[in-house]
């Protein structure tokens, strides 16, 4: 409790105290924008003040359906006037059905559900571990996944293991062995680090927290063709990339490749519930025995009915298509930034992409807090970078918008 003689902050303000009883009460792992946001709709956010802001995060691609979507909301309500939890002990009637399409939107045969994006990560890799022993043949306890450089993978003891993020990382050991890191796109570090003990590649087709980083031309492909030589599982962590969010429903198919595994979690649970998965052939979920892995929430019925109204929804193209249309559109106008002098670089695929600030004009966080004055929020990345990931639903004259209020802070 803080005395009241030693604070001297007015607290006239709804926004100031909200946001100094959640620095009070809440371990500070986190540095929001100070905005608070009371109720959101499609593309748009309104704080506690009236004020309306144009989400152009999406909740890190969580929302890629946008915020309240009528047809996700629709199915979880009517579940859970039926049934929200039963856990794995017995079966219940969504399912089957999830599993089933979830598989054959990723052209894949099974499917293992968990809830958040760090445990599905963890499934594959301990998917992969099991593999290795299983039926690849690797001695007990020597299995290796190979990972890249500058990944975001999750928090978990063991996923920050294999981080190379200081601050991720710092005081949180020992860490878990059984990983090797190389440079991300690097595919002569890639081919030299596999060894027979090597049971996986571990990538994000594009990487996300790392700045929206898009591999050079041909390395996945490569990377594909060297994981199937050397009989090594390629898993595609697609959580961010993946379900509609380049254009594509899934990041890695702009060049071609089909992974061995999808880890897809974010937008699977239409930014209502947590939803993830690992998806893959029945040769490799098909080690696992009764007993093995699990999770009390992961595939129950509420996450499965709202996730297979996000499948329903990707089915048709449609949220692909868009955003490939406006994604193209985006790129096209955040090109013609980088001749300002306050934007030293513009990458990304779809409606997703990292904007590089210049170090003479501000940090991405100082770029973040002019953008939410003039009503748009993104978020930084990186220390010198903002990401840009709008909800797929967003109008093309809100997305235009959007673009106006960029140009007023980066245009110069
Ligand atoms: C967000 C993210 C994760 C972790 O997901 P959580 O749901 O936050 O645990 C893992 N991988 C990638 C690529 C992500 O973007």
């Amino acid at each position: 409790m803080v005395a009241e003689t030693e604070s001297p902050v007015s607290t006239s303000s709804t926004t100031e105290s909200l946001i100094a009883a959640a620095d009070a009460h809440s371990a500070h792992t986190y540095h929001p924008l100070p905005v608070v946001v009371a109720t959101a709709d499609g593309a748009w956010m309104t704080d506690v003040e009236g004020r309306r802001y144009l989400d152009l995060l999406a909740g890190y691609s969580a929302l890629n359906f946008g915020h309240g979507n009528r047809r996700i909301l629709e199915a979880a309500k009517a579940q859970l006037e039926r049934v929200t939890l039963t856990s794995r002990a017995f079966h219940h009637d969504r399912f089957a059905a999830f599993c089933e399409q979830l598989a054959e939107l990723c052209g894949m045969e099974m499917v293992l559900p968990m809830n958040t994006g760090s445990e599905a990560v963890e499934t594959a890799v301990k998917t992969a571990r099991k593999w290795g022993y299983r039926v690849k043949g690797v001695p007990a306890e020597m299995a290796k996944v190979v990972v890249a450089g500058n990944n975001f993978h999750g928090r978990t003891t063991t996923i920050i293991s294999f981080s190379t993020d200081p601050e991720a990382r710092a005081d949180f050991g020992p860490y878990t062995p059984g990983f090797e890191i190389v440079p991300y796109g690097d595919l002569t570090a890639m081919r030299e680090a596999l060894t027979e003990n090597t049971v996986a590649v571990l990538l994000e087709p594009i990487q996300g927290e790392a700045g929206v980083l898009v591999p050079p031309e041909g390395y996945l492909p490569a990377v594909r063709e060297l994981t199937r030589e050397r009989n090594v599982l390629f898993v595609a962590d697609e959580i961010q990339s993946g379900l509609g969010r380049t254009g594509r429903t899934f990041a890695c198919e702009h060049e071609g490749v089909v992974p061995d595994m999808y880890v897809l979690g974010k937008a699977l649970g239409g930014g209502v519930v947590p939803v993830s998965a690992v998806v893959s052939s029945a040769a490799v979920l098909g080690v696992f025995r009764p007993g093995e892995h699990g999770s009390t929430f992961g595939g129950n019925p509420l996450a499965c009915a709202v996730a297979l109204e996000v499948i329903a929804m990707l089915r048709t193209g449609e949220f692909q298509a868009r955003a490939a249309e406006l994604g193209e559109h985006l790129h096209r106008e955040l090109g013609a930034l980088t001749g300002s002098g306050r934007v030293t670089g513009v990458r990304g695929r779809g409606l997703w992409a990292g904007i590089d600030i210049a170090r003479t004009y501000g940090t991405g966080r100082e770029v973040s807090e002019k953008l939410m004055e003039r009503g748009v929020l993104v978020k930084d990345t990186q220390g010198a970078t903002i990401r840009i990931a709008p909800p797929l639903v967003i109008g093309k004259e809100d997305l235009d918008w959007g673009l106006a209020q960029l140009r007023g802070v980066l245009g110069g």
